[in-house]
């Protein structure tokens, strides 16, 4: 246990530090438990970090149960993309993949048990009944009417759920517990409905499906978990998950422990929210690179270990509490400041075209990283037209404005000093071109003559150059807490895809998904799966800096 007190420690890890202690545990067993009914998102890689971490740590084990009581809202795609989700995180569970389904027949024979202890009976009430029977915080409940129906009828009742002799509705099984109690998921909860639903893992087999609550104690229990954590909006349930651990044949009891979960600024989190998004088609998929999934994380240019980090950094606590995006970005550029190799590419191509240059074209040397010699260098071609940036040539400018002005001088990163010497313009204006001359003698050095040089720009030779597809992605929403809105979907940012049709230096040819590249001055980027020789794509992880909300110079 030694490598564990290097690790940021929490409220939860000293539960578990003291069970140890105590000889209350000799080993560590968590899982994580999602339902496979949309892609995991953000705040899931923290419960994810969080179970596998703790179970890493203390040398134990985190078992992947999918929690699929609901058969008509997940499905198997949803399965697939949970499991390669974790996996990408760089976690591994223990032993198979796990079904809460897999526990059906246990937890049939679970409830039956509790029938016969006269702790569960058949009700008939409907879902309007249901609620008005249910009180509220400062109201009772009223007894069902059937609550004290005898045990063998019930138990007759509920083989006749099973075998599909009632309606989805007509009638359900429920816990006989207080219908007074404070905690209203104390009051009858129910434990079976009926549904006639097809489901992924079991068929056909089941026309009953137990509720949530009774499903996941129980779950945990049968495999052999000993901290049960999960988020706080459980923690009334809490009562729930020990009052059904301790009225059933059953010898493990795990410790339910609640924390908070992440909310994240300027974006949602909820599965339904998300899921409107995909169906809306305001995104392209639950994996468009401005998705908070971590299929769209990654396919924006997130590593895991960058996920990872941030996980890390936002620790675990009983506080609700929203985390800033930046916080997130930070993450990313931290990892890709040092891992992503740099890379010229010119996002809105203007034509320079060097007059005093030979017809031929020359290859210089470029370090691909400016900090990092072991990351090699590359080969550069330049020739008489190059592209830079509309955005890096003014006509006029004071001399805050580090890039290339007319008449005056601008160095071309890697290569030399150009001059510009006339601006090329069509009838309406528009700046089609320039003509600029450059220093042959200023590969390295600076101009012998002593003038004045703006700054440093970026460039594409144009005869080398790939065309390139870049999609500026930016944060999906246009203010901080669009749950807030009365609809979401009206704050999405407008500017939230930008795509660009530009180029990219040839070093760049092979580019493969998920390669990240630092787009000198532009800022982060990684090669889309979409992208082919014949035109790359890139997409913006992040940019250079946080630029949200604050205007260029
Ligand atoms: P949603 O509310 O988006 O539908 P959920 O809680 O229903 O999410 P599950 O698939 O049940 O999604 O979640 C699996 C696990 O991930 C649960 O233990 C849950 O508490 C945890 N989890 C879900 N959302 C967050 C979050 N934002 N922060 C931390 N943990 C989370
Ligand atoms: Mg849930």
């Amino acid at each position: 246990m030694a490598d564990v007190e290097h690790r940021p420690t929490n409220f939860i890890r000293q539960i578990i530090d003291a069970d140890l202690v105590s000889g209350k545990h000799s080993a560590v067993q968590t899982r994580f438990p999602p339902e496979p009914n949309g892609f995991l998102h953000i705040g899931h890689a923290k419960s994810i970090c969080l179970n596998f971490g703790i179970a890493e740590d203390y040398q134990g084990q985190c078992n992947l149960r999918f929690d699929d009581t609901n058969p008509e809202k997940e499905n198997i795609d949803f399965v697939n993309s949970i499991a390669q989700d974790v996996n990408w995180l760089g976690f591994k569970w223990s032993g198979d993949i796990r079904y809460s389904s897999d526990y059906f027949d246990a937890l049939h024979d679970f409830a039956v048990e509790l029938i016969s202890k006269s702790l569960a009976y058949v009700c008939f009430l409907n879902a309007e009944q249901m609620r008005e029977y249910r009180g509220n915080l400062t109201q009772p409940g009223k007894n069902s009417p059937t609550r004290d129906t005898a045990v063998e009828e019930n138990l007759a009742l509920f083989a006749k759920m099973r075998a599909g002799c009632f309606k989805e509705g007509e009638c359900s099984l429920r816990l006989k517990i207080d219908m007074a109690s404070s905690f209203m998921c104390m009051r009858d909860p129910v434990i079976y409905r009926v549904k006639f639903a097809h489901h992924h893992q079991t068929g056909d087999k089941w026309c009953i499906y137990p509720m949530y609550d009774f499903t996941h104690c129980i779950s945990d229990a049968l495999e052999g978990i000993t901290h049960s954590l999960c988020t706080l909006e459980f923690q009334d349930n809490r009562r729930l998950y020990d009052w059904i651990l301790t009225n059933i044949s059953i010898a493990c009891h795990p410790q339910q422990i609640e924390f908070s979960r992440l909310n994240l600024e300027f974006a949602v989190m909820s599965k339904r929210k998300l899921q409107t998004l995909v169906e809306q088609q305001t995104v392209s998929g639950w994996d468009d690179p401005r998705m908070p999934t971590i299929a769209g994380l990654r396919r924006r240019g997130y590593t895991a270990a960058a996920i990872r980090e941030f996980a890390k950094r936002i620790g675990v606590t009983k506080q609700d509490n929203v985390i800033e995006m930046s916080a997130l970005e930070a993450c990313i550029r931290e990892d890709l400041d040092s891992a992503a190799p740099r890379a010229m590419a010119v996002l809105d191509p203007l034509k320079v075209t060097i007059t005093n240059h030979p017809a031929t074209i020359e290859w210089l040397d470029a370090p691909n990283h400016p900090k990092d010699e072991t990351m090699g260098s590359r080969k550069l071609p330049f020739g008489p037209v190059v592209y830079i940036d509309r955005a890096d040539f003014r006509e006029e400018a004071n001399k805050k404005y580090k890039r290339l002005v007319l008449n005056s001088d601008v160095r071309l990163r890697n290569a030399y000093v150009i001059h510009a010497d006339e601006v090329i313009k069509d009838e309406a204006g528009n700046i089609l071109e320039l003509k600029c001359s450059y220093l042959p003698e200023t590969l390295g050095e600076n101009p012998a003559d002593g003038r004045k040089v703006r700054g440093v720009i970026h460039w594409v030779e144009a005869t080398h150059a790939m065309p390139a597809e870049f999609r500026v992605y930016d944060r999906l929403f246009s203010v901080a807490n669009p749950a807030a809105e009365a609809d979401f979907l009206t704050v999405i940012n407008p500017q939230s895809l930008v795509i660009k049709q530009g180029y990219a230096e040839p070093s760049l040819q092979g580019a493969i998904a998920q390669q990240a590249y630092q787009f000198e001055r532009e800022g982060y980027y990684c090669a889309d799966r979409d992208s082919a020789a014949a035109k790359l794509v890139f997409n913006r992880t992040v940019a250079l800096r946080d630029t949200w909300g604050k205007t260029e110079e």
